[in-house]
């Protein structure tokens, strides 16, 4: 059975990146009929941040992508927290110590400085590996007995994984391919630390192993960890899952991977975490006005396409379609323009009386109050041009408040002789019966050619009176909405 896992560490709310990497284990695991988990990675106490848990589960809520088991949740093979796991990993530390797979390091300070100068002086950069085992303080150099004896005495100690020496790793990668890694050129990494806690990679493997993870789908960065997560498993003499590692999201600009910190100037975290640090956001996807589904296309889009040009799907249709062998290598570019174009598509195929809910507060705050029937027609006029129901006022302001300036370009096209043809304009408005658009059209349009009076010459000024500048919908849908008796009071205000 597939089963696959969102593995974040709670260390502030999530970004664009995270999300990705949630929606390709998502979308992989409902292509295949598997599980989608989410475990928390809170072993690192110093990287903890209140909150962000909750943040978690909650954004991935929001997108609609919910584990299938997580904390609460069908859990099938929990604790789902690393934090609530720590006596396991001691246990596996251990075995490891005894398959002669790890070491105890109880290097101070003074030694560590000693090996490192002594390596840097042969002009070699220090690696914490084969090349310096011999100078280091741990298990491998002194005796089984003063090893004991040192951590009876409670010394401060870590463990760190013996990594084999002189071989060559052909690993497989379903993105990369064969990726080759030198066992020689790796370090002995910390597997469990001097604080009791596992390090990432020893709690990752063990609990991956323990939640029967079929594939692990992450992030580029994590593909360095791969060889020292492989030779884990050998060590453990466990089946290592198979690995994919996603394309970096690159900066819109430049070739530079794409930071949080860019994030955040672009609204990048699904939505603002209240946490203590100066990196406090105020605005998020969510705040932004951006719809879940909207932001699930786009970044399913950044790494993977199905071999076509087609770009909106539902989120059913990406399951249908998502297929891992079909990411790319190269890194995606990260392009806001073209993540707000998403938004419009599905902004566009709302129902109008949705957006107009949606606009609805807006326009009370205002102090404007209006039908919501109202409401519904003047956006289905304006919604084209929106990327966010935010934009709704400034493209629709007219609709309730008379301008009280009018663009200054415009009104150019205000004549010596536009007043009097405004106030004929009057006189033919207050006649119509069936106050309708296209009747409203007809009847002004038929006036214009049986006097022979250019088009230009009424419609500018009209729409300038009713707008305070030439843009909007077509003239006479809005001539309909706001009413006859508000379209006349704004010619005459305009003619004085
Ligand atoms: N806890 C790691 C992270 O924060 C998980 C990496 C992995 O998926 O192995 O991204």
């Amino acid at each position: 059975q597939v089963r696959v896992r969102f593995a974040p560490s709670p260390t502030g709310p999530l970004h664009i990146g995270g999300v990705r990497t949630a929606l390709f284990n998502y979308l992989f695991a409902k292509k295949n009929k598997g599980i989608f988990f989410l475990r928390i990675e809170d072993t690192d106490q110093n990287r903890f941040v209140p909150g962000a848990e909750a943040y978690i589960l909650e954004a991935l809520e929001w997108l609609g992508i919910s584990p299938d088991e997580t904390i609460g949740i069908n859990e099938k093979f929990g604790p789902y927290r690393q934090s609530e796991r720590k006596p396991l990993y001691r246990e596996y530390a251990d075995q490891l110590i005894d398959t002669g797979w790890a070491y105890y390091a109880f290097d101070s300070a003074e030694v560590l400085d000693a090996a490192r100068k002594e390596q840097e002086e042969q002009g070699n950069t220090f690696i914490y590996n084969h090349t310096n085992r011999e100078l280091l303080d741990t298990s491998l150099v002194i005796s089984a007995e003063e090893t004991a004896k040192r951590i009876a005495n409670g010394d401060a100690y870590v463990i760190r994984f013996k990594t084999p020496v002189g071989e060559t790793l052909h690993l497989q990668d379903i993105i990369r391919g064969d990726v080759k890694f030198e066992t020689s050129l790796l370090d002995d990494k910390v597997l469990f630390k001097s604080d009791g806690m596992p390090t990432y990679h020893l709690a990752n493997i063990v609990d991956d192993h323990l939640m029967e993870t079929s594939h692990v789908i992450r992030g580029e960065e994590w593909l360095p960890s791969m060889p020292l997560h492989v030779l884990l498993y050998r060590a453990f003499g466990w089946d290592a899952p198979e690995f994919a590692h996603l394309p970096l999201i690159l900066k819109p600009i430049g070739n530079g991977k794409l930071s949080k910190r860019d994030g955040d100037k672009l609204g990048f975290p699904v939505f603002p975490l209240e946490w203590k640090t100066e990196e406090a956001i105020s605005s998020g996807y969510r705040e932004k006005g951006f719809f879940p589904e909207a932001v699930l296309n786009f970044l399913a889009l950044l790494g993977w396409n199905d071999g076509t040009d087609k770009e909106i799907y539902t989120l059913e249709e990406l399951v249908e379609a998502f297929d891992l062998n079909r990411v790319h290598k190269a890194g995606a570019k990260f392009d806001p323009e073209k993540n707000k174009w998403f938004n419009h598509q599905y902004l566009i195929k709302q129902k109008d009386d949705d957006l107009a809910k949606a606009f609805a507060p807006i326009v009370a705050e205002k102090g404007i109050s209006t039908s919501e029937n109202q409401l519904t027609k003047i956006v289905s006029l304006i919604k084209e041009r929106a990327n966010f129901t935010s934009e709704f006022w400034d493209l629709s302001d007219f609709f309730f408040v008379a301008p009280i300036a009018y663009d200054e370009k415009a009104s150019k096209n205000w004549k010596a002789e536009t007043p009097a043809l405004m106030q004929e304009l009057i006189s033919v408005l207050e006649e119509i019966t069936d106050f309708t658009s296209t009747n409203i059209e007809t009847i002004v349009k038929d006036w214009l050619v049986i006097n022979e009076i250019g088009m230009g010459k009424v419609m500018q000024p009209f729409r300038l009176s009713l707008v305070g500048a030439l843009k909007g919908p077509h003239l006479f849908d809005i001539v309909e909405l706001i009413g006859k008796k508000e379209t006349i009071t704004r010619i005459e205000k305009a003619i004085i």
